[in-house]
């Protein structure tokens, strides 16, 4: 499929990217590694006039440890560096695993964190060729008011399915974002609406510069887990991010956020405080991974059917919450 014309910018600096983007306000679009967007764009679902590419922008993709040993990860951080980087970080071995299961390791090589975080909401009715859409009417995220996925709904399910974003928000971190007047910082799950249409909150004229994790804790362990039918290629039908926090051997802190089985990276709410204190038993951990499986509600718009890529949510909470019992 051929790419729709478009001019291509590659400016030199954050800030010229910003001014141009201003310039060629709501007619343009960012472009990291591109192994996203432009498969969109060859589908004929973003269609923009101008490309302003961050591939020629220097230091956007160091990864580094600031003085208060936060770690600083550049937007444009390739994945594989990302999963090299996080390989030896202990307590971050999620973002290792996240990374290194995303697409193949070709990809890996073009695709950015940022562009993964931001990437769009996906479905089997959705992401399909321009031919096999004129053939259905036009759903709502292609302008229409219906759903084929879900019928008589109003709303739409299209599927958050990065890898990354999960683990991010269960490890607590935060996006740093510029706009030619100002930089916002912003808690990686507050990025996102509940809305399959419309799935990034944050809009207008603005480039993710930067991801901020915190400094390590210590007794955190963290796991990614991802259900997907063939490895390699990819995206996750279900996945499982896990961060605990132990004392000796009682629960400090318990974050669990899944992807591919809503609009958005899911955090459970409240696990923390739930069951702080607690030891974590096989009893509390089948009593977890239920939880878990109560909050997933996927719809059947992916390859494979809504009941089972729930029923893979429970039995990867409860594998991650043995592994953490194992390193322990
Ligand atoms: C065969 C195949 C398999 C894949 N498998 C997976 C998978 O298993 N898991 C997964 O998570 N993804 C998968 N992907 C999707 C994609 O490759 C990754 O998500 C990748 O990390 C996207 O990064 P990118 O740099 O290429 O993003 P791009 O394509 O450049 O951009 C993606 C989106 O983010 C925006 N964007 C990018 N960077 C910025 C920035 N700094 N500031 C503001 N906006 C920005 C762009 O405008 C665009 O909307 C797969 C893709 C392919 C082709
Ligand atoms: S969930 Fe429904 S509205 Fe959303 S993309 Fe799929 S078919 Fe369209």
């Amino acid at each position: 499929m051929r790419l729709p014309y478009f001019q291509h910018h590659t400016p030199k600096s954050l800030n010229a990217a910003l001014k141009l983007l201003e310039k060629i306000d709501g007619r343009g679009i960012i472009m990291a590694g591109g192994t996203e967007l432009l498969n969109r764009m060859r589908l004929r679902l973003v269609e923009p006039e101008h490309i302003i590419s961050l591939s020629m922008i220097r230091g956007l993709g160091n990864i580094s440890v600031n003085k208060n040993k936060e770690i600083d990860i550049g937007a444009t951080a390739m994945l594989n560096y990302v999963a090299h980087f996080f390989e030896k970080v202990k307590p971050y071995k999620a973002i290792h695993e996240a990374a290194i299961q995303v697409a193949s390791h070709q990809i890996r090589n073009m695709a950015t964190i940022g562009g993964n975080i931001l990437q769009d909401t996906r479905c089997m009715f959705y992401n399909r060729s321009r031919q096999w859409q004129k053939t259905v009417p036009p759903c709502h995220k292609r302008g229409g008011n219906i759903c084929h996925a879900v019928k008589n709904s109003r709303r739409c399910f299209a599927v958050y399915q990065g890898d990354m974003a999960p683990v991010l928000i269960a490890l607590k971190a935060v996006a740093v974002f510029y706009t030619s007047e100002s930089t916002h910082e912003i808690p990686v799950e507050d990025i996102f609406s509940m809305d399959g249409k419309r799935p990034i909150t944050v809009e207008g004229n603005r480039i993710l510069a930067s991801i901020r994790i915190p400094s390590p804790e210590e007794g955190l362990f963290s796991t990614y887990k991802k259900y997907r039918i063939r490895d390699g290629v990819d995206f996750p039908l279900a996945g499982v991010a896990i961060a605990i926090k132990r004392e000796k051997d009682i629960i400090a802190d318990l974050r669990i956020c899944l992807t591919g089985v809503a609009s958005r990276p899911f955090i459970i709410k409240d696990m923390g405080h739930v069951f702080y204190g607690k030891t974590l038993s096989p009893q509390l951990m089948e009593e977890i991974a239920h939880l878990a499986f109560e909050n997933a509600h996927p719809v059947d718009n992916l390859e494979d059917s809504s009941k089972k890529r729930r029923l893979m949510v429970r039995q990867m909470v409860f594998d991650a919450l043995l592994e953490a019992d194992t390193c322990h």
